[in-house]
């Protein structure tokens, strides 16, 4: 059967949310029987994102098979429910290494390697890459940057070449832009849409579907405006109005059809005749959207790093709280602490209002010292505490201190010289002195041990999560630290390195090696994330902290959209 590919494209602005819309279509069309997957192609130099900067570029989102990606895949992912891996994201970086690579090899036999067609035909071989597996019905592609972006321009000369080899049947456009609304006019403005889908023009193409970031309500005469304008069908104008969460999303573009023209213009009824339901099965997604509009408790924790001024860097971890959360009927507050700011004088006052403490991963010695305090205050007030990555390793290094009386202990990472190296690199490691590459990345095998609180959260006796990290916690010094209390919870079984630390008489002290909150999916909750989160509900009503949920903000137009759906009465 023909895989559809859909080519998402933005205009005017970046930051419009074209992950949130491909991913909100792709449930839709899985939840009427599809299967769909999402690639995101980006158009830096990078040859992934592992190297950028969490303050640049937000979270680094790690796949299976050990892909650094955009943490767009990770929406991707907890939309759909299906794990992602390398070929879904594709930069120009790599692009540029694969065809570099070929030329020195000789595969293009002397001929002069070009942008038309070497890079363009590279470019063309990824977007079809996930399609040849016969695995998907639907590949969704996402263009990172704005149409008119000079880097962008090869991916837009490969959507017209695809567009003409497959055919209008089996490819579409969705452009994704903004429609501002001019407080001094009074009005919404459709002109830089309009300017945006001539950019879109000059290059070949003419998109099927609008779909409109805005902040109110579009009337009919702005969306026969666009429509005229812009050459599209009067019902191929969809807006996308601002929500108060993104999981409502997948409702409000159901609630304007964007599913049902998108099946009409690429004739999904008839071309997946056998699996194609007349309308999605959306009753896991709004069961889950309600427990999330209408929780019953409200707890506040922690959330302690060194990125938290960027609004992305965490993006898993603050999606796994909420969705953990919204399985429990709670919400969590997350509160993020900068851990340059903690110090021994005014943890108590940063930490004691607080249900439950994170200490988040990380790299580099910022924010080391007020991470080792916040782990020290959550262990001896007996607050649940969850450290991951690094944030385990610190739980580790403040144990060894605290608790073994190791005073200098501490990660090589942070002090190559310290007689307690309770992290430390392993030993065939430390010949390598490159920073890419070197990582242990993407998924391992844990097995947990008998007894430990791991293994009654999880429930199995063996797990597989997700890795990003250099250090090990040291096997050297290993069985020191047990011999002081500390539980090994979880052990790679391959290379014997300790994946989980626990202490048993702590109400809940849980670190982990690996990154649970790449596994976090709607209606699938990280259980590590639900235990964490109960526990912390448990202490605040212990302590009489927990509070009623606020009532929620001023209810948009648009959400009585939402609560139409959830009271299932919109069809
Ligand atoms: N910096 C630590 C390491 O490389 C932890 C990494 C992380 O938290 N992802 O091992």
């Amino acid at each position: 059967m023909q895989t559809k590919y859909i080519f998402v494209t933005g205009g005017v602005t970046s930051s419009l949310g074209k992950g949130i819309i491909c991913a909100s279509l792709g449930r839709l069309l899985e939840d009427r029987g599809l299967r769909v997957t999402i690639q995101k192609f980006d158009p830096y130099i990078n040859v992934d994102p592992g190297t950028m900067n969490p303050y640049e570029h937000g979270e680094v989102y790690v796949t299976d098979d050990g892909a650094e990606t955009d943490l767009d895949l990770g929406h991707y992912e907890r939309f759909l429910g299906v794990p992602t891996s390398q070929a879904n994201n594709v930069t120009t970086g790599r692009v540029y290494l694969e065809v570099i690579n070929k030329e020195r090899a000789g595969a293009y036999l002397g001929k002069t390697v070009q942008v038309v067609p070497h890079i363009i035909d590279e470019i063309k071989h990824w977007m079809l890459k996930l399609g040849e597996t016969g695995d998907y019905d639907v590949i969704f592609t996402e263009i990172g940057g704005t149409v008119g972006d000079i880097e962008g321009q090869p991916y837009l000369e490969a959507i017209r070449q695809l567009r003409y080899e497959l055919g209008a049947r089996n490819t579409l456009n969705i452009h994704l832009t903004l429609v501002p609304y001019l407080e001094a006019a009074g009005e919404v403005k459709t002109k830089p849409t309009q300017h945006s889908v001539k950019t879109l023009l000059s290059f070949g193409l003419q998109p099927d579907i609008l779909v409109c970031r805005t902040d109110r309500p579009l009337d009919s005469d702005v969306r026969r405006k666009l429509a005229l304008f812009c050459n599209v069908d009067g019902e191929a104008v969809v807006a996308s109005q601002d929500a108060e969460s993104i999981y409502e999303v997948p409702l409000l573009m159901r609630e304007q059809g964007l599913d049902a023209i998108t099946a009409r213009l690429l004739r999904l009824d008839e071309d997946f005749k056998d699996r194609f339901a007349d309308a999605p099965n959306m009753a896991d997604w709004m069961e889950f959207v309600r427990r999330l509009k209408e929780p019953r408790k409200k707890v506040r924790v922690a959330l302690v790093g060194k990125y938290v001024e960027h609004q992305d860097a965490y993006k898993s971890i603050n999606e796994s709280f909420i969705l953990a959360g919204a399985w429990l009927g709670v919400q969590v507050e997350v509160q993020e602490i900068l851990s340059d700011d903690i110090s021994a004088d005014n943890v108590d006052e940063l930490l004691s209002g607080v249900a439950g403490v994170l200490v988040a991963p990380g790299f580099g010695e910022r924010g080391i010292a007020g991470k080792l305090e916040a782990v020290r205050y959550a262990r001896e007030q007996d607050i649940p505490f969850f450290g991951i990555c690094l944030g385990m390793q610190c739980a580790v290094i403040e144990f060894a201190r605290n608790v073994c009386g190791w005073a200098e202990a501490h990660s090589t990472e942070f002090d190559p010289d310290t007689e307690y190296p309770v992290i430390d690199l392993m030993e065939d490691q430390k010949a390598i002195a490159e920073k890419g590459g070197t990582m242990r990345l993407g998924a391992y095998r844990c097995r947990l041990a008998e007894g430990s609180r791991a293994r009654e959260i999880y429930g199995v006796d063996e797990i597989k999560e997700r890795h990003r990290h250099r250090y090990e916690l040291n096997n050297v010094l290993r069985y020191k630290l047990v011999e002081h209390g500390l539980v090994l919870g979880g052990i790679n079984p391959t290379r014997d390195l300790v994946e989980i630390v626990e202490l048993p008489a702590h109400r809940w002290f849980v670190g982990v090696q690996f990154h649970p909150e790449y596994r976090s999916t709607v209606g699938k909750p990280h259980p590590l994330f639900s235990s964490f989160v109960e526990a912390a509900l448990e202490r605040a009503e212990e302590t009489g902290a927990t509070s009623k949920p606020k009532p929620p903000r001023r209810q948009k137009k648009i959400h009585l959209a939402t609560s139409r759906l959830l009271k299932g009465d919109a069809e």
